[in-house]
């Protein structure tokens, strides 16, 4: 990476930042387009978060990612949101159009861009997300557009009924579960932190899937409820297309170009000592 006087800034604003694979995927597709960009980076504490956004504008930085644990506080700093961010109530991705800062979360059309690049279709299906967190909304807002239904389930019931009653004012097709029987849907989505531990139980029983269902993760790398659902005959997805492509979306939207997607992978995957 050549960094000069004219080189645009974009980076990551997250706490912690020291496990991110982004400046990997961003900076390898500046390089091969020659793009006189670069990715950074920045630990922010959430007592500085405010500081950090005016930073952007201060330091005239092109445009930042925002991680846990800044993607619903981040909000009120910024000068516009984007509809789906609004209602999604969460920003992963920051433009600054001259000093003006637009709020935008990609999170959810990278999911679907994942979902269809695996070519699965929740079109017309009977859909299950487990997880109403932040990720949950983000990606759910896309699905319940497609799916015949969009059912919800979440072990904390304040979050799962505002996910349900936000969503039910622009589409009909939401229902909310108590408890989940996973063989009663055709594709079923690990939106819950389960997974990420070794010792964490199953989001869902596994014992329960057949061939012919798809199940998907949000976590990137193959959790025990991927293997388990594979074991069954069933198709999988882990979350690490969603990484991708909400990186992808991310970077047109600070450089106005479509990048390299099978670089910012092969970026990904070595940060990740998996094979391309
Ligand atoms: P979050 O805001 O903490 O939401 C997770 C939700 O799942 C919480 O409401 C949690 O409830 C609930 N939950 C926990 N255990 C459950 C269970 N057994 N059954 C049902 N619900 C349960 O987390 P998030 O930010 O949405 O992230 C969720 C997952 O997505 C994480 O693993 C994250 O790494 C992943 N993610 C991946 C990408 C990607 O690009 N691939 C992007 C974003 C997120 P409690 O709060 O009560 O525990």
């Amino acid at each position: 990476m050549n960094v000069t006087g004219k080189t645009k800034i974009t980076g990551l604003f997250g706490y912690p930042v020291e496990h991110t694979l982004s400046p990997l995927m961003h900076n390898a597709a500046f390089e091969h387009l020659g793009l006189d960009f670069c990715y950074l980076p920045f630990s922010v504490h959430p007592a500085s978060l405010k500081t950090a956004v005016e930073a952007v504008r201060a330091l005239n930085l092109a445009g930042v990612n925002v991680t846990i644990p800044h993607k619903e506080s981040v909000i009120p700093y910024l000068d516009t949101v984007n509809e789906e961010a609004l209602f999604i109530g969460a920003v992963n991705t920051i433009v600054n159009r001259e000093g003006t800062l637009t709020g935008y979360n990609t999170d959810g059309r990278g999911f679907m861009r994942a979902l269809s690049e695996n070519d699965i279709f929740p079109d017309n299906r009977k859909v299950l997300v487990a997880g109403a967190g932040g990720a949950s909304r983000a990606i759910s807002y896309y699905l319940s557009e497609k799916a015949a239904s969009l059912w919800l389930y979440d072990t904390d019931k304040t979050k799962l009924e505002k996910l349900a009653s936000d969503l039910s004012e622009i589409r009909d097709n939401i229902r909310i579960l108590d408890s989940v029987d996973p063989g009663d849907f055709d594709v079923l989505i690990n939106a819950t932190p389960l997974g990420l531990k070794a010792t964490d139980p199953l989001p869902l029983d596994v014992s329960r899937l057949s061939p012919g269902q798809t199940v998907c993760d949000l976590i990137y790398k193959k959790t025990p409820l991927l293997s388990g659902a594979e074991k069954k005959g069933c198709r999988t997805s882990d979350g690490l297309g969603m990484l991708l492509w909400q990186g992808v979306l991310a970077f047109e939207l600070w450089t106005g170009t479509f990048p390299p997607v099978d670089i910012m992978r092969k970026a990904l995957l070595s940060g990740m000592d998996k094979p391309a």
